[in-house]
């Protein structure tokens, strides 16, 4: 029956929909994390347990105030204070608007360190060894 087909149709399109949806969220979210961890200095091995609860409160925040700038830049613009070329610049192209995220055996932008690339939880984590440490 016509009808049952186009309802399938729909159905799976509607997973293809979601699980696209759900993989752009977790991209976004592995860029956020590397992200947020650098802006903290939190070594990205640290068990949560352990970390502090003012610098979890603080990556929260931070989380909170980068998620605003995506919106309203439609970028995930994760290096703030940027003006002129260099903000220019970091909007036209993703590689100069993180500090960490996809870097790997780049010099970290403060200690010139190459930024290290490793999988934790199945994903790929970029982080400085030593702003990190
Ligand atoms: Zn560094």
């Amino acid at each position: 029956m016509a009808t049952t087909v186009d309802h399938r149709q729909g159905v799976a399109q509607y997973r293809r929909q979601n699980i696209e949806a759900l993989r752009r969220r977790l991209a976004h979210g592995n860029v956020y994390r590397a992200e947020l961890l650098y802006r903290a200095l939190v070594d990205p091995h640290t068990p949560g347990k352990v970390v502090p609860e003012d610098v979890v409160r603080q990556i929260w925040r931070d989380w909170a105030r980068l998620l605003v700038i995506g919106v309203e830049t439609g970028q995930m613009m994760t290096m703030d204070g940027l003006t002129g070329d260099d903000y220019r610049a970091a909007m036209a192209n993703r590689d100069d608007r993180h500090w960490v995220y996809h870097r790997a055996g780049l010099p970290c932008r403060i200690c010139g360190t190459e930024i290290a690339l490793e999988e934790i939880g199945a994903r790929k984590l970029y982080w400085c060894p030593r702003c990190q440490a």
